[in-house]
């Protein structure tokens, strides 16, 4: 039997931080970091709304080979000033096995993006690592690769992975993915590992992310990734789902009275 099978259990993130087990966290920040004032501005607004981890890609997976190709070690050690100035621990995605062994150490969590899911090289070296790995689901993977994608991380030795379902193919382009929010309380009835939602690349339309969230949330998701930006219509990248801070701030008011409730 697989690693990844078994019951509920929270996860120890590290720096005092855990997920699961009835711990939510809310990750938010800028789809790419792009300067100093956008991160820094856009990660103190999120950290005084109360989020809980700052998001920000550095090594863009772009489908485009001339879109904004993000920062490199530049935004890492951005993300790393932004999290001295505010506090919060930082995720971050990680694109190529030859990256991880040096990215571990510096950042608290490490994305594996949609399109990398099944890069297996990828998995194995996060396997040897111990920082917490943020694994989405492939736009076109079933429960099974995902949960298989997860095992290579577990069998490698990294126990630490949290499962974010970001939305799937289907034949409707309305929005940008399809949500598939059954595969929260599925999911969470095989595997102990943590599942969050990522509403922003599910749908593509930020007036959509709310509802998403508050979906999630009631579905039993253990989390969220939101996409926020200082001034969206300025985004070098996904600013149409991007929410601006205010936005991001009475989600969050939304979200509390919401797990209230729950
Ligand atoms: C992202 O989080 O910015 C991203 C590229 O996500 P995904 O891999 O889900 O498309
Ligand atoms: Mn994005």
């Amino acid at each position: 039997s697989l690693e990844v099978f078994g019951p509920q259990k929270p996860l120890d993130l590290g720096r005092g931080m855990s997920i699961g087990g009835g711990k939510m966290a809310v990750m938010a920040g800028p789809c790419s970091v792009e300067s100093r004032e956008q991160l820094l501005e856009t990660a103190k607004g999120v950290a005084s709304s109360g989020a809980s981890v700052l998001r920000g890609g550095a090594f863009k997976p772009r489908s485009n080979p001339y879109s904004f190709q993000g920062m490199g070690v530049q935004g890492i050690d951005l993300l790393k000033e932004a999290r001295e100035e505010t506090g919060l621990p930082i995720v971050t995605e990680v694109m190529s096995p030859e990256d991880v062994e040096w990215l571990a150490p510096q950042v608290d969590i490490l994305q594996v993006g949609t399109r990398s899911m099944q890069n297996f090289p990828l998995l194995k070296a996060l396997g040897k690592v111990r920082t917490p790995v943020l694994l989405k689901r492939g736009m076109s993977a079933t429960v099974d690769e995902w949960l298989q994608a997860a095992e290579y991380i577990l069998a490698g030795g990294n126990s630490r992975v949290i499962l974010c379902e970001r939305g799937i193919r289907s034949f409707d382009k309305s929005t940008r993915n399809t949500l598939d929010l059954s595969v929260i309380p599925l999911v969470k009835s095989m595997s102990h590992l943590p599942v969050i939602v990522d509403p922003s690349h599910a749908t593509g339309r930020r007036d959509l992310v709310a509802p998403m969230c508050m979906a999630a949330l009631a579905a039993g998701a253990d989390g969220l990734i939101v996409e926020v930006h200082s001034r969206p219509e300025e985004a070098l990248c996904d600013g149409p789902q991007s929410l601006d801070l205010p936005a991001f701030d009475h989600l969050m008011g939304r979200i509390s009275r919401l797990m209230e409730a729950l």
